[in-house]
């Protein structure tokens, strides 16, 4: 491998083939062009570790191919020929020779990893003349005939496409290789056993349902073998696992795969050969220690796929010592140069280590915040970038429940595997990813238990609440995506086991039907029978119930250290969306500094409340109206006076009532006879004014300030409820910072009105109680109209604080209570990218809200602006609000910690001008 300088290669028009190798082409930091994987085979070979020769096809020709009818550019040909000339070159060995035959590996590679959503083809090159060659060169037919069986096996699935039917639970190939096993031994051995012949027999036979099932015949050509790869590694792009891995993640289809065409080393040449995948540290709990696992005398596919169960790579130390230490220097290094975690793929041909992969290690919450915590205290890197190796969405796995200590203390696991996804997870069983799916939709807790997954089952890992596999490492692929999805996992818990036919798990004799319930603790890799109580995680009881015992936890301490720096490179502020005490002051103990929306409306919910909330909706008069404000204005004066307590000094934003109207009326006849009897008038009475009130579209109806507008009393009634609550607190020794928000907002002529009322409210209070108040009022900018005028109303707002939920209905004209019946469909047509309601349409409403940002400060330089739509809690639409420069987030309780972390890395890449 030679020693390139790390000059900085750049991308060449009309060059579709990088090489790396002896000569290197690319570099690390090409990953648009070159995808992950071949950036990073560059830059391992850049820094001299030892990689098989290979090359790249760019990502440029997968656009090609797919805006040009799936075909390719002139060019491409002779490139490839060119690379295949310098791998020979280098390994001395020749494509489709009957000497010496160069075999090669096709990998897909894109930008960012999509563990094994996309196709792998190895050992191509193989047809009957060469691998009777390979035999001859390594002096070895048994492993030439098990990589021919392998190639074909591959080929056959990925390329030509013989994959298990919708009505099948098993590949079609590895029911070939059941039956032969079944008719020659009369059991499943191993596949290490199968002899010369029963690979031949194999090969035959696996030729022959190609055959079957595809209507033509192995193609026996490499160059037509790899024509026919390439192809699929760019067709995979577009199949249906990728599609819905690319959706979940947010990766956008434009960019492509790069395909990777590599010399093969061999890991099944026998027992001083293997297979493995490691980590540079745990990364399900964030240990520093050499962690993965290898396969003696077998392909990498092997150890992935989950079929055979791995060893632990602690045990190569035994096997294979030298190549054990040759591994641990390569595991110093790669940490050293790319100061990250690196999930590595490595083969041994032979006791000699190869490297055929690199990457940022996939990592739980957990995991990450250890691994950010030591890597900064070992000077890998600065506290800045440790914020930044959190990813906010995954944060709140940290606050997951988990199981409870004295329930599991009395329990007995039926089952231990490895603990693959950390959290606490009990669910009703299915066995297959469709019918996890469908009774998720029903809205059951599901736990998918499988002998092994694979990519199909995707769609119903997302639905389970956890993954259960009977088979395969810490490297399956059930491990590596419960990971990344922040699912709860256990894997390899050999004692399950698993009847597909029957729809049935059995473990230690007992056994278990589908919609059966059982629970999985991912952090200790146990499984329980039944449904387990869960507690809150060390985070939560920390913070919250002040556990002294969970403030301790090592967990804890990092989350607290995260936290600080965050709030040394915040530029906004976090609030949250809170309406009780309770849900206050927990926001207060998760970092929130004040609520940014009281919605008012739901405190009218609890007990009877609600009936002199119905009263004043239903009254026909002032006085009557009047009347059962009086009764309401106790409680609202009580409540606020809690929630002044609470924030201890910290603002509060008190938004007034904005119901959907119809969201309190009674609606049913038992309701409304109900009522009748409470309020001693007729039944018909209230019908008919249930009638009155009616309206075809209660969100664009009478709520907001135009509630307020008509009946001015009830706004007189809910001001002089904060600013009485104000009062008492205040001379409690409390300091209280009331807002008063009004909602709604389209025209300053309505936020005037409700001023009014407001003031005068202060002036009676603070006269009558012989205090001094410090109030403000301002609006929230909810509606185009209002965004639109901002200039105007900012004459009398002082903070505006955006609504998004109904700036996105009303911009965007869709329903947010009904869009959820058309929105994934949109999803699926990339009509919209992300659901707009989750995080913000940025260059739709996004618009809006910069122009009202721009006029209000036109108007009032100072004005304080704030968000308090459910996008202030989602990390995507953190980051726009940074750009817009608003002063803070606000979101519910437990999404503070995800918003307060959003928040810093939004500041620091803004800061950065990303
Ligand atoms: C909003 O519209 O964004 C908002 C916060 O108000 P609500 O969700 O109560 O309508
Ligand atoms: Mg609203």
């Amino acid at each position: 491998m030679a020693k390139t300088k790390a000059a900085k290669a750049v991308a060449t028009k009309g060059k579709y083939v990088y090489q790396f190798g002896k000569k290197t082409d690319g570099n690390g930091s090409m990953k648009p062009l070159l995808g992950g994987k071949g950036a990073n085979l560059a830059e391992m070979c850049r820094i001299g570790l030892p990689v098989p020769p290979g090359f790249t096809i760019t990502t440029e020709v997968c656009t090609y191919y797919y805006d040009h009818k799936r075909t390719y550019p002139s060019a491409l040909r002779a490139q490839m020929e060119a690379g295949i000339t310098a791998l020979e070159r280098q390994t001395g060995k020749k494509f489709d020779d009957l000497k010496n035959p160069l075999l090669v590996s096709v990998r897909s590679g894109a930008r960012d990893s999509m563990p094994g959503m996309m196709d792998t083809i190895l050992n191509l090159g193989l047809n009957d003349q060469t691998v009777e060659a390979l035999a001859r060169k390594t002096g070895n037919p048994r492993f030439a005939w098990d990589c021919y069986r392998r190639f074909v096996q591959m080929y056959g699935d990925v390329v030509l496409g013989v994959q298990k039917r919708p009505d099948e639970d098993h590949e079609p190939f590895e029911m070939v290789i059941e039956a032969l096993k079944h008719e020659r031994y009369h059991q499943d051995i191993e596949d290490t056993k199968l002899t010369v012949d029963d690979l031949k027999e194999l090969v035959a036979r696996f030729k022959a349902l190609v055959k079957d099932r595809v209507g033509r015949k192995f193609p026996a050509s490499p160059w037509d073998q790899l024509l026919g790869a390439v192809g699929a590694v760019f067709g995979s792009w577009m199949n249906d696992r990728a599609i819905v891995y690319r959706r979940k993640y947010n990766i956008p289809t434009e960019w492509g795969t790069a395909v990777n065409v590599q010399a093969m080393v061999y890991g099944n040449t026998g027992d001083q050969s293997g297979s493995g995948v490691a980590f540079t540290r745990n990364p399900a709990n964030g240990v520093k220690e050499f962690y993965g696992e290898f396969l003696i005398n077998a392909q990498g596919e092997d150890v992935v796929a989950g079929v055979r169960t791995p060893e632990p790579v602690a045990e190569l130390k035994k096997h294979l010592p030298k190549a054990y230490h040759e591994l641990e220097r390569i595991r110093q290094n790669l940490e050293r140069h790319f100061k990250d975690v690196q999930d590595f793929e490595f083969t041994i041909e032979n006791g000699v280590v190869y490297m055929l992969q690199t990457r940022n290690g996939k990592r739980t919450a957990m995991a990450a915040l250890k691994f950010s915590m030591d890597m900064q205290k070992e000077k890998l890197i600065d506290w800045k970038t440790a914020i930044g190796r959190n990813p906010a969405d995954q944060l709140d796995q940290l606050l997951a429940p988990v199981f409870d200590a004295a329930t599991l203390g009395k329990m007995t696991p039926i089952a231990t595997g490895l603990p693959a996804g950390p959290g606490a997870a009990s669910g009703r069983i299915y066995l297959n990813a469709d019918r996890a799916v469908a009774a998720a939709a029903k809205g059951e807790q599901v736990l998918l238990v499988r002998l092994e997954t694979s990519p199909e089952d995707l769609r119903g890992m997302i639905a389970a609440e956890g993954i259960l596999t009977a088979r395969g490492g810490v490297s399956s692929h059930a491990a590596l995506v419960a990971r990344q999805m922040g699912k709860v996992c256990v894997c390899g818990a050999a004692a399950v086991e698993v009847d597909y036919q029957a729809r049935t798990v059995s473990v230690d004799r007992r056994s278990f039907k589908e919609g059966d319930w059982m629970s999985i603790d991912g952090t200790a890799g146990k499984v329980y029978a039944g449904q387990v109580k869960t507690a809150p995680s060390e985070i939560v009881a920390g913070l919250v119930d002040g556990d002294a015992a969970a403030r301790k936890t090592e967990k804890f301490k990092n989350f607290q250290q995260l936290m600080k720096w965050c709030d040394a490179a915040t530029r906004m502020t976090v609030r949250t969306n809170a309406d009780t005490p309770e849900q206050t002051k927990a926001a207060i103990a998760f970092g929130a500094v004040g609520i940014g929306l009281c919605r008012t409306e739901h405190m009218f919910f609890e007990g009877d409340r609600i009936d002199a909330m119905r009263e004043m909706i239903l009254a026909e008069t002032l006085e009557a109206r009047k009347a059962a404000l009086a009764k309401l204005l106790p409680y609202q004066r009580d409540d606020f006076a809690g929630i002044f307590r609470a924030l201890k000094g910290f603002p509060a934003t008190i938004r007034f009532l904005d119901p959907p109207l119809h969201e309190f009326l009674p609606q049913t006849p038992e309701q409304q006879a109900d009522l009748a009897k409470k309020l001693r008038v007729p039944v018909d009475r209230i019908q008919s004014r249930v009638n009155q009130l009616h309206e075809f579209n209660p969100m664009l109806g009478l709520r907001g300030c135009r509630l307020g507008i008509d009946y001015p009393e009830i706004s007189a009634m809910q001001a002089r409820a904060v600013f009485e609550a104000a009062a008492i607190v205040q001379k409690e020794g409390i300091k209280v910072r009331p807002e008063i928000m009004i909602p709604l907002v389209g025209f300053k002529k309505e936020l005037d009105l409700q001023l009014d009322v407001v003031h005068q409210a202060a002036r009676d209070v603070q006269a009558e109680r012989k205090v001094k108040l410090n109030y403000m009022v301002g609006t929230m900018i909810e509606i185009p109209r209002g965004a639109l005028t901002a200039d105007e109303i900012a004459r009398s707002a002082e903070f505006f604080s955006f609504g998004t939920n109904d700036l996105t209905q009303t911009a965007l004209g869709m329903s947010r209570d009904d869009s959820g019946s058309f929105l994934p469909h949109y999803a699926e047509l990339e009509i919209v990218k992300k659901n707009p309601f989750a995080t913000i349409d940025a260059s739709g409403v996004g618009q809006l809200v910069e122009v009202a940002v721009e006029k209000g400060r036109q108007t009032r330089p100072n004005i304080k602006l704030g968000i308090c739509g459910e996008h202030g809690g989602d990390p995507a639409s953190i980051h726009f609000f940074e750009k817009v420069g608003l002063d803070y987030v606000s979101c519910s309780p437990y999404r503070v910690p995800v918003a307060r972390l959003a928040a810093a890395q939004a500041a620091l890449s803004t800061k950065a001008g990303d």
